[in-house]
């Protein structure tokens, strides 16, 4: 019964670390793997036309980020063309469109963590002719951006150089991804931003009172400002016991009845989590999100904005 909105509706995840992932596994994203959540093949089964794919910049790469973040593209970029058949590299709104027509994976290049940016404008100007179409401007410690979601209670926000970045992807068409970010530094953005940001994936922390999750002011004020914010799997983030599907469709209805729907995505956060919230096995699992979607009484329209439509209206907004 699902299976029609949610295979005839695009679907777009909006973060996923499966490029670290399958790089430090040694496995190739076009071929079905026995482990992690995501690969090219699952990610067609499970009904995504459009995945983003984070750069992740672990604190482990801290002595040279900007190297790490190379390699990845440079996976990033051999795995989409070996597999050209079914995935594309998208760096526009109408790349988009032509995947989706095509029937091919767009596969979008973003990257966590603008400790990458090695702290100069002119590598973010380059990471665009590279491809990278959002940044997650920290993860959760403090970088040359600002401050991450840990650093919260210094009051720290986004730095000179932070706000030079926002305003610079703004102009070029990147979307800011305001993920991980300290509070303050989430206030930074939206005093600021000229194009609508998201919060590619973090829950609503009325329901799970966690440092990574949105308070119902931001909530409210991303939505105001066009922005969405993906539904994240990891279980913490969730629910502090027994998190399953049901616990994560509270938070898809608590955005809608304060904020509406149209600022709810996807954001699975795939590969970055070792076992996502009960219920969903890997990517291949995500129709019975559009299914348990149904059942809450989401109409058709709001699930395919849910499940796509939102983060579609962003990226057209955005690129
Ligand atoms: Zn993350």
């Amino acid at each position: 019964m699902n299976e029609d909105i949610h295979f005839s509706s695009p679907v777009v995840d909006a973060h996923c670390d499966s490029l670290t992932q399958a790089m430090e596994q040694n496995r190739r994203l076009g071929q079905e793997s026995e482990s992690g959540q995501v690969d090219f093949p699952r990610l067609i089964r499970g009904g995504v036309n459009l995945q983003f794919f984070a750069a992740f910049i672990s604190p482990r790469f801290r002595d040279n980020p900007l190297a790490r973040a190379m390699e990845i593209f440079d996976f990033y970029h051999r795995e989409v063309a070996d597999n050209a058949s079914v995935a594309e590299a998208v760096y526009s709104f109408e790349d988009i469109k032509r995947a989706l027509a095509e029937k091919k994976l767009a596969a979008l290049l973003a990257v966590e963590g603008g400790e990458a940016l090695a702290g100069r404008i002119e590598v973010l100007r380059m990471f665009y002719r590279l491809g990278v179409r959002s940044i997650t401007l920290t993860w959760n410690g403090r970088n040359e951006l600002g401050d991450g979601s840990w650093e919260s209670g210094s009051g720290g926000g986004l730095s000179r150089f932070g706000h030079q970045v926002v305003r610079e992807m703004n102009r070029l068409g990147m979307l800011v991804d305001v993920s991980h970010l300290s509070e303050r530094g989430f206030w930074d953005v939206l005093g600021q931003a000229q194009k609508p940001p998201a919060a590619s994936h973090s829950n609503c922390r009325a329901l799970c009172d966690h440092k990574r999750n949105l308070s119902d002011d931001q909530i409210k004020a991303l939505a105001s400002a066009g922005g969405v914010m993906g539904l994240c799997f990891y279980p913490d983030f969730v629910r502090e016991k027994e998190a399953d599907i049901e616990a994560l469709l509270d938070h898809a209805e608590h955005v809608a009845s304060l904020a509406g729907v149209e600022c709810i995505g996807l954001g699975s956060d795939f590969d970055g989590i070792d076992a996502p919230v009960a219920g969903l096995k890997d990517v291949t699992s995500l129709p019975l999100i559009t299914e348990g979607l149904i059942r809450r009484g989401f109409s058709d329209e709001e699930v395919r904005k849910i499940i796509g439509g939102n983060f579609l209206r962003v990226l057209e907004e955005v690129l």
